[in-house]
């Protein structure tokens, strides 16, 4: 998967590209990431790629060239280094866009890559959009002072996907909002010590018994997404996803 992201402040993206689980995903080659500053792209001496917004107002706006230009210079790139790449979706950060989820990461972590495009100041001129942007994402609805730390979290939540990205031991499907967990939230975990303050482990995780433990798991991780999220049992429910044993432990919470 290669990631290019269009950037004023390409040093923030290092702490994917050299920190933890991506960082170590990037060094096996997993994923590549090139960052470009639209300042190379601008006109003048004063490397300009912000203008004030016509019929007034606070702010500035990013000016289209620079952003047009960085996006030909990425995907030349691209053809030159791998023909078939160059289809790579180019991806605006905004709030106006689709609310990222895990099934977009699932999706960006099947495909070739993006090109990222974050937008700073008021956002950007308007015909960059029309033009030039094929989907635009959302972090969630607040505003952020720039797109670079949404891009940030979404090329971790994809990278983490990678086959082969994460140990065994970590292992990405037994995460919240997985199929392997039906799209429900993930059950409690614990660790030494197994009192503490006086308060102890659940039982049943020192077992042994890997069947409790599992149906223990499964339980909780109901409990929890009927409590805090249950718009995702209603989707698993849709999907066929909970068994007559869910159905029956839910009807206990419910009261029913
Ligand atoms: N004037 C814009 C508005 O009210 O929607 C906000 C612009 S914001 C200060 C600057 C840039 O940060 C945006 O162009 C976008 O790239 C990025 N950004 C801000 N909030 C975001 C969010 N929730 N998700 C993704 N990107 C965001």
């Amino acid at each position: 998967m290669r990631i290019d992201a269009i950037t004023l402040f390409p040093e923030a993206f290092s702490v994917v590209r050299d920190a933890g689980i991506t960082g170590r995903a990037h060094k096996q080659g997993l994923w590549s990431l090139q960052t470009w500053n639209p300042r190379d792209q601008a006109q003048d001496i004063h490397r300009t790629v912000d203008d004030r917004p016509y019929g007034g107002g606070p702010g500035m706006v990013m000016m289209m060239e620079p952003l047009l230009k960085s996006v030909e210079a990425i995907k030349q790139d691209r053809l030159v280094s791998d023909a078939s790449d160059v289809q790579a979706p180019v991806i605006l950060l905004s709030p106006a866009g689709e609310k990222f989820s895990q099934h977009h990461a699932a999706t960006l972590a099947t495909t070739k890559g993006a090109i990222f495009v974050c937008g700073r100041y008021e956002g950007v001129d308007q015909r960059f959009i029309n033009r030039t942007v094929d989907a635009q994402w959302s972090l969630g609805d607040f505003v952020l002072s720039g797109g670079e730390i949404a891009a940030l979290a979404m090329i971790d939540a994809a990278v983490r996907l990678l086959p082969g990205a994460l140990n065994h031991g970590d292992s990405s499907a037994q995460d919240s909002f997985q199929d392997a967990l039906s799209g429900l939230l993930d059950s409690p975990h614990y660790t030494r010590p197994e009192l503490f303050d006086g308060e102890s482990v659940p039982a049943v995780l020192m077992s042994g018994n890997h069947a409790l433990i599992a149906r223990w798991r499964r339980e909780q991780s109901l409990s929890l997404t009927h409590a805090k999220r249950p718009d995702l049992i209603a989707q698993a429910r849709a999907r066929g996803l909970l068994s007559a044993a869910d159905e029956k432990f839910l009807a206990t919470l419910s009261g029913s």
